[in-house]
């Protein structure tokens, strides 16, 4: 018989953006929640994000008093074996190097129960490139949130050619019980469901941008009205924030052009995107 048990309690691997806001939303939905980062300094950083966090989510949320008290019930942990010694669920969200993640993974592998359930947030490793340094990837898959999880709530959840479906089961009914929209994958994919549209998107838009076909707000205009989303790739390009869209444009060669671009016209004006106040749109 499978096990279709649900997790109780939860274990975060590091306390950075994201895995601050994953370890938010789990206490607030009630689960008992644990949070590893390397150090007590890491913890400190880690504790000062969950309150921010905690400030913005109850402000945007219906249930603001859980967001509130979320993180008061978060317990810190600076020793790994000990944090994960009595998980239901491990969530990996440490940064995004392979060799890191292989061996967080291992020392999890050897000091968690049998019967825990692993998951990372890499965005962009396929998990299969870490499964077997877990000691067991029938019990290992993806769970990949988006920044600020409490409103861009999906979680992708993404397994390995060896990973259990029933343990995919269990991941999907824990994001689904911590209000997330769970998007199940049938295969591994680099970029998961949402970066493989959305990065194409963002490209082409760029590409009609640099070739002077049409400005941003014509492009947007399109996108908007033809297909009836709420947003065009400009005003998507603007919450990444411009600083982002610039190291990724710059990383490939055939988006050169839009990196100068971008460069020229916006980072060195200070037009970072929404969080500066401009970027292609003033806020
Ligand atoms: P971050 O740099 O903000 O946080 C990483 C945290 O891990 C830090 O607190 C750091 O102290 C800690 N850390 C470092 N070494 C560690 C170790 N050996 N063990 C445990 N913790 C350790 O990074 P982030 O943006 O939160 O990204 C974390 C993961 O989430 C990455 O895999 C990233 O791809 C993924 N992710 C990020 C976003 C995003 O928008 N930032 C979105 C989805 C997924």
């Amino acid at each position: 018989m499978p096990d279709t048990s649900p997790f109780s309690r939860v274990t975060v691997l590091g306390l950075g953006v994201l895995g601050a806001q994953i370890a938010l939303q789990t206490a607030a939905h009630g689960f008992a929640t644990t949070a590893y980062d390397i150090d007590d300094d890491a913890l400190v950083t880690g504790r000062g994000r969950l309150d921010a966090f905690a400030a913005q989510a109850a402000a945007q949320m219906p249930d603001g008093d859980a967001y509130r008290a979320a993180p008061g019930q978060i317990r810190l942990a600076a020793d790994l074996a000990e944090a994960v010694r009595e998980a239901d669920l491990v969530i990996e969200a440490v940064p995004e190097r392979l060799d890191l993640k292989r061996e967080v993974w291992a020392r999890v592998g050897a000091a968690a129960p049998e019967s825990t359930v692993f998951a990372t947030n890499s965005s962009s490793l396929l998990p299969s490139a870490i499964a077997d340094a877990t000691g067991r990837p029938d019990r290992f898959l993806a769970l990949h949130f988006a920044n600020h999880v409490w409103v861009n709530n999906t979680a992708e959840v993404m397994g390995t050619p060896r990973t259990d479906p029933a343990v995919a089961d269990r991941v999907q009914a824990f994001a689904e019980s911590i209000g997330m929209v769970a998007i199940r994958l049938h295969k591994e994919q680099p970029g998961y469901v949402l970066n493989s549209l959305l990065i194409p998107l963002l490209g082409a838009a760029a590409e009609l941008l640099v070739k002077g076909v049409a400005d941003p707000e014509t492009i947007d205009l399109t996108w908007r009205k033809a297909t009836g989303a709420p947003a065009g790739p400009f005003q998507i390009y603007d919450v990444v924030g411009l600083r982002t869209a610039y190291a990724i444009a710059s990383a490939d060669p055939r988006s050169a052009p839009f990196a100068a671009y971008l460069k020229e016209h916006y980072l060195d004006r200070g037009k970072l995107g929404v969080e500066s106040g401009e970027g292609f749109y003033r806020y």
